[in-house]
């Protein structure tokens, strides 16, 4: 906040002695607030700012609107701000943002929960929890090395919050699958994880595993040398050899989970932790899995150890 607006907001606190006054230091209180997150987010954006249209880096000053500073291209002219084209662009009440990623970091805290304690509505809370997790989602590991072992995991389809229920009748809270076995109402998750920590996840699709999703998911992630390993499942023995990556699948059907250093207990480790953690929230819509699936991953890579990383973490920013 620039001298002159504090001096006048000081006005009209002295003005509005008595009643009121308490409304006034509120409005100071948020204003402070809102001047806070814009700074973080100009500090978070600035140094990769560019225009949204022509990508140029040459901008200068354009006024302020809502705490933030506006800019316009030297090139171009298109104006913009640090929020231009990310998914926290236009959302409104700035002074509440960071205590928002505060009540995201406690999962026990749901949508309600949040909006009663940071002063939103639920449908609003509901949008930011959506929007603030976004980009989170892309913070992931460039490759995996060494040995790596991958699972998959399911999870029964869920169409919870569609108004459309396009693929069949709304389900019962908390149901359960129609058909037994793994079938289409199953969503799978693979999971890899190499021995440094490194953690690559991702919504396969519905039903069995099939080697094209790994081929588009996993294959772009694998350093040259990595040794896989699995659970036997054939789709990976067939996946490793078209790609020439060597492959040692257990035979858990016959009880063989651990050969020397081999094993894939660290991803099924994580595939409980996420699960344990989904009961949070009484059910997920598939359509959002993937922020689920990078909420969790952060949280478990310790990469929104505060509001502030989170914030930064929401524009695509990650600690290095
Ligand atoms: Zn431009």
């Amino acid at each position: 906040m620039g001298d002159a607006a504090l001096g006048k907001l000081m006005l009209q606190l002295r003005s509005l002695y008595g009643g009121d006054h308490e409304q006034a230091l509120l409005q100071l209180a948020r204003e402070i607030g809102a001047e806070r997150t814009a700074a973080l987010i100009e500090q978070a954006r600035l140094p990769r700012l560019c225009c949204p249209r022509c990508t140029h880096n040459g901008f200068y000053r354009h006024g302020k609107a809502n705490n933030l500073q506006r800019y316009r291209c030297r090139r171009c002219g298109r104006t913009f701000n640090c929020l231009t084209n990310t998914p926290l662009a236009r959302l409104r009440l700035k002074d509440r943002w960071l205590a928002y990623f505060d009540s995201l970091r406690d999962p026990a805290c749901t949508v309600h929960r949040a909006a009663d304690q940071v002063g939103v509505h639920a449908n609003t809370s509901f949008r930011w929890r959506h929007r603030m997790l976004d980009w989170v989602k892309y913070d992931r590991p460039r490759t995996l090395q060494g040995i790596v072992e991958v699972d998959e995991t399911f999870l029964l389809e869920s169409e919870k919050g569609n108004k459309q229920l396009v693929h069949r009748r709304a389900r019962k809270r908390g149901g359960v699958a129609r058909r037994r076995g793994i079938s289409a109402e199953q969503v799978n998750i693979v999971v890899a994880r190499d021995r440094t920590g490194g953690t690559v996840d991702f919504v396969a699709g519905r039903g069995a595993l099939k080697a094209a999703s790994l081929d588009t998911h996993l294959l772009p992630k694998l350093e040259r040398g990595v040794l896989l390993v699995t659970d036997g499942n054939p789709v990976y023995a067939h996946f490793a050899c078209k790609a020439g990556i060597r492959h040692r699948g257990l035979n858990l059907s016959q009880g063989i989970r651990v050969e020397g250093d081999l094993h894939i207990q660290n991803v099924n480790g994580y595939h409980s932790r996420f699960k344990e953690w989904l009961r949070h929230f009484h059910g997920v819509a598939t359509r959002y899995l993937n922020n689920y699936l990078g909420w969790r991953w952060a949280i478990d890579m310790r990469r929104i150890d505060d509001a502030t990383r989170f914030l930064r973490a929401a524009l695509g920013v990650f600690t290095t």
